[in-house]
């Protein structure tokens, strides 16, 4: 397998392997930009099928992270970490201590997080060996969780798309699908229906619905009708890759604004949103709310107000793109994509790098 040619690889400035016989770690560490600070990102663990499998995602994921902080103004770079394993079944406290042991290797050009199959209790183990770890702030408001973080980001920035894209302000009467009700999508569908809009949820567990009918008066639609419905706003707070050929022929509405990471399939469906007067407010930009929370924590001097006007400012940075968009014609994800390689200066800032990679 060749490292430095892989398609994923964009310039990476250190990717690190570890293997630990006595706890059985498997694990890469990928640091892709540090221009603007130490690199930040989650630790995933994932029972991948092979190394080069988990090497391309972790390549994908640590890239995506330079994007997304530089985007939210925070003096942070891009990596990632992935263990490979099943965490339900290989996840011991040796092999999180090992972890720590490898993360602080890098002497703090990465420092790790939670992510899909870790928590926020695995990076108190690994914070046993390592000082380089975040999301440990018992004295945030939720106790390390991003997830509120994230829901007001998304919420305020879906705010700026409503502004952008049919002139007003208010919300109230704004009919809303959202796909997946979870951490994210719940506390976004609560912020919205305080603020006035009609709810229309679909996920693919049950008791989520059932909360955010009962809780929420939302009105509960299948998994596959979500794309149908006759609504202004999408909101994807399940998962990646929701916006392609098939759905995106299918929406009526008038703007894409949600959670889920990597929403476009492709870069070209970007384009494919606009052509159908589809305002798209890039992923990365608008769930940013997350990395900003655990920036704070990660300072040691977290206070909650100043998270918050940090996270409004995911505001006027949509805007924004959505003013360049509009005078250069560009879709909103390669403009979105411009301005954060001019704040982290890629080395050619007019080359834009499929999104739907990262
Ligand atoms: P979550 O697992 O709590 O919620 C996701 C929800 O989507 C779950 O309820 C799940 O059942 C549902 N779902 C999954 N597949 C679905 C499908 N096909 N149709 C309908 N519903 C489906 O995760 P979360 O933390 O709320 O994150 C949601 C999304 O936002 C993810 O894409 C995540 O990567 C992204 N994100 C989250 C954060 C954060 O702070 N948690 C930050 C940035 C981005």
């Amino acid at each position: 397998m060749s490292i430095f040619s892989h398609p994923a690889y964009d310039k990476h400035e250190q990717v690190a392997f570890c293997q630990d016989a006595k706890s059985g770690l498997k694990a890469i560490i990928a640091v892709h930009n540090t221009n603007l600070g130490p690199s930040l990102g989650g630790c995933r663990m994932w029972p991948y099928a092979d190394d080069g499998e988990a090497l391309n995602d972790v390549l994908r994921l640590s890239r995506g992270m330079t994007y997304k902080s530089a985007m939210a103004g925070l003096k942070l770079g891009g990596g990632k970490a992935v263990i490979i394993g099943d965490p339900r079944k290989e996840k011991t406290p040796e092999l999180l201590r090992a972890m720590g042991d490898f993360i602080n290797t890098l002497g703090g050009r990465y420092i790790t997080a939670e992510d899909s199959g870790t928590s926020v209790a695995d990076m108190h183990i690994i914070g046993e060996r390592t000082q380089y770890v975040s999301g440990l702030i018992a004295e945030s408001e939720h106790g390390g969780d991003p997830s509120p973080s994230t829901a007001y980001g998304v919420f305020v920035g879906l705010k700026a798309a409503v502004e952008h894209r049919w002139g007003k302000s208010d919300l109230s009467g704004l009919k809303v699908s959202l796909q997946g009700v979870g951490n994210v999508g719940f506390r976004l569908a609560k912020l919205l229906k305080d603020a006035g809009a009609e709810l229309f949820v679909t996920d693919i567990f049950q008791d989520n619905i059932d909360r955010a009918v009962s809780e929420l008066g939302a009105t509960a639609v299948g998994a596959d009708e979500i794309f149908d419905l006759d609504v202004d706003l999408f909101a994807p707070c399940a998962l990646g890759a929701v916006l392609n050929d098939d759905t995106i022929a299918r929406l009526k509405v008038g703007a894409v604004a949600g959670a889920a990471n990597n929403q476009l399939t492709e870069m070209r469906h970007a384009a494919a949103l606009g052509e159908k007067g589809i305002l798209y407010a890039p992923d990365y930009v608008i769930n940013a709310g997350g990395i900003i929370d655990v920036y704070y924590q990660q300072q040691g001097d977290y206070d909650p107000a100043r998270v918050k006007a940090h996270i409004e400012t995911i505001g006027s940075t949509m805007q924004e793109i959505f003013q360049r968009a509009a005078e250069t014609g560009e879709t909103t994800a390669h403009v979105a994509d411009r301005i954060a390689e001019e704040r982290f200066g890629h080395e050619d800032a007019s080359k834009n790098i499929d999104p739907a990679a990262a």
